[in-house]
């Protein structure tokens, strides 16, 4: 074994749940039942409870989680929804699935999240939806962003797929918007071994249309009330995810404590920015995610010296040869580029050692 440290590894995560995994393949396998059953119908009762709402409501993946958020909300054509000018793009592609349009609006610099105050700015009479991001892991200033929409009767989808175990003001992410969609891909804190998502509501009607939704617009078979779409989240997932959220409070621990010695040692450090936290915000650290001003060089540096990073991410959706239809150019949203040109994600992982971490941050004080 070379000393490489890999960006993510799941050695650690694999093993302690290895011989749970593989009871639950072969309960799934020998109960000859494999598409919404009662293996899904338990995870939702655990996620829903686990977040703290009244429904939960497995699909296929983060980005139908999205996208059939906003169907449900009767989003179309026309309507506006307002998105962070730096996420990942699935957060803008639920907003083109649906045919309206995405508005972004940029975020504060340090804590990389959605500015409410800038979101008033960008509200127009079209405006239906405002989709607050918890990027890198930690959570939006929602008691704000609820008030706004509160004051101008909008629609509020938390866009949880990176965030799952954080918290505003004690209250969970994805608890707080009419409608809610997170994603189990498997690098996701909670993540299943595939594709899969969920939406989460206390809405018992917006619910119970996201379940017809997602099976061919049918409750009862072969009868087709709308045009749904398929989009199930399947046994085996639902079986091991509900094995593995037993373990998502220890590990995002161990990933505060990473984050916390990383915080530790490269505040001292010369032309590096931490992440910040806003006041009674949480992050189960998804990402951490430093600035600087010579990243590129700075990538180049760890990558010589075995260490894995990523840029999270390296084009904002506004450049983005997808969104070309939209006219934006280049100092449109010079926030978002900006973290775009800076920002690198560092390991962090349930299971990196703290002589793991050490060797990063020493690699990084001798960068130059
Ligand atoms: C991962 C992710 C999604 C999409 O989830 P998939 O399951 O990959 O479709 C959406 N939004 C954000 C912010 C994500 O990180």
């Amino acid at each position: 074994m070379s000393d490489q440290i890999k960006f993510i590894d799941f050695t650690y995560m694999n093993a302690q749940v290895r011989a749970a995994m593989l009871q639950q393949f072969e309960n799934v396998f020998d109960s000859q039942w494999y598409i919404l059953g009662d293996r899904v119908k338990q995870f939702e009762k655990i996620y829903a409870d686990a977040n703290e709402v009244k429904h939960c409501v497995g699909v296929a993946n983060g980005l139908d989680a999205l996208t059939l958020c906003l169907k449900a909300l009767d989003i179309k054509e026309g309507d506006e929804i307002i998105v962070p000018s730096n996420t990942y793009i699935a957060s803008w592609l639920a907003v083109s699935c649906v045919g309206a349009t995405p508005v972004p609006v940029e975020p504060n610099e340090n804590t990389y999240n959605i500015s409410p105050e800038k979101i008033k700015a960008a509200i127009t009479k079209k405006t239906k939806v405002i989709m607050p991001v918890h990027l890198y892991g930690q959570a939006c200033e929602m008691d704000e962003i609820m008030k706004i929409a509160e004051e101008n009767n909008l629609y509020v989808v938390e866009d949880n797929a990176q965030a799952q175990g954080s918290s505003y003001n004690g209250k969970l992410t994805g608890s707080f918007g009419h409608i809610n969609a997170t994603s189990f891909y498997p690098g996701k804190n909670l993540g299943a071994y595939g594709d899969a998502g969920a939406v989460t509501t206390n809405d018992d009607a917006l619910a119970d249309k996201i379940k017809v939704l997602r099976n061919y617009g049918s409750q009862k078979k072969y009868f087709n009330e709308i045009k749904g779409v398929n989009s199930r989240l399947d046994e085996l997932q639902a079986a091991f995810l509900s094995i593995k959220i037993n373990y998502l409070a220890e590990w995002n621990a161990e990933r505060n404590s990473v984050a916390k010695w990383y915080n530790e040692k490269l505040s001292s450090i010369k032309n590096i920015s931490i992440p910040q936290l806003a006041n009674g915000a949480t992050s189960n650290y998804h990402l951490y995610v430093i600035r600087t001003e010579k990243r590129d060089a700075l990538t180049e540096h760890l990558t010589k010296n075995g260490i894995g990073s990523l840029i999270h991410y390296p084009v904002p959706p506004h450049l983005q040869e997808a969104y070309r239809e939209l006219d934006f150019k280049k100092g449109d949203f010079p926030i978002a580029e900006k973290i775009a040109e800076t920002c690198l994600s560092l390991p962090i992982y349930p299971g990196i050692k703290k002589e793991e971490v050490d060797k990063v941050i020493s690699i990084i004080s001798d960068f130059k």
